[in-house]
């Protein structure tokens, strides 16, 4: 099979790039995820971070090396390994901000698209 694009990672910016690129019918598109479906429960609720952290299902559960300015200590480090990506495990939080940085990024770059 070909396709005009292919995105490898159905995370925060895989998908949306997926999502403005597809809805061109010109365009062919290919998204490929290295985890499973978002079909857990705990994906789909607040807080439920806390299962989908470290568990292997959702989670790379990737650890970092020991750290001399963390007293030598090793720890996790989370990321997605789902539908969605990180922001499948995430804690749901944003700055207030946020809306107004993301319009000004898009008018800024709406000629991209
Ligand atoms: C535990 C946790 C809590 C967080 N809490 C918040 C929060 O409250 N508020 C907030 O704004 N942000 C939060 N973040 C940050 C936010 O979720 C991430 O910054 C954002 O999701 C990153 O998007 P991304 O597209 O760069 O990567 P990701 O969303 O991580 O997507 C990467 C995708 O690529 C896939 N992938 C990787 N390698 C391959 C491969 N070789 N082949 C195929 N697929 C592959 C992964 O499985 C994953 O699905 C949190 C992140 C984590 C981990």
């Amino acid at each position: 099979m070909e396709f005009d694009y292919v995105i490898v990672g159905a995370g925060s910016a895989g998908c949306a790039i997926a999502n403005r690129l597809s809805a061109r019918s010109d365009i062919s598109v290919a998204l490929l995820e290295a985890g499973g479906e978002d079909r857990s429960p705990w994906i789909h609720i607040p807080v439920g971070y806390f299962k989908t952290m470290g568990n292997p299902k959702t989670d790379w559960c990737y650890k970092t090396e020991a750290d001399p300015g963390l007293n030598g200590r090793a720890i996790n480090w989370p990321r997605g390994k789902v539908l969605g990506g990180s922001s499948s495990i995430n804690g749901l939080l944003y700055p207030p901000d946020l809306p107004l940085l993301g319009i000004a990024f898009a008018l800024r770059h709406e000629a991209l698209w």
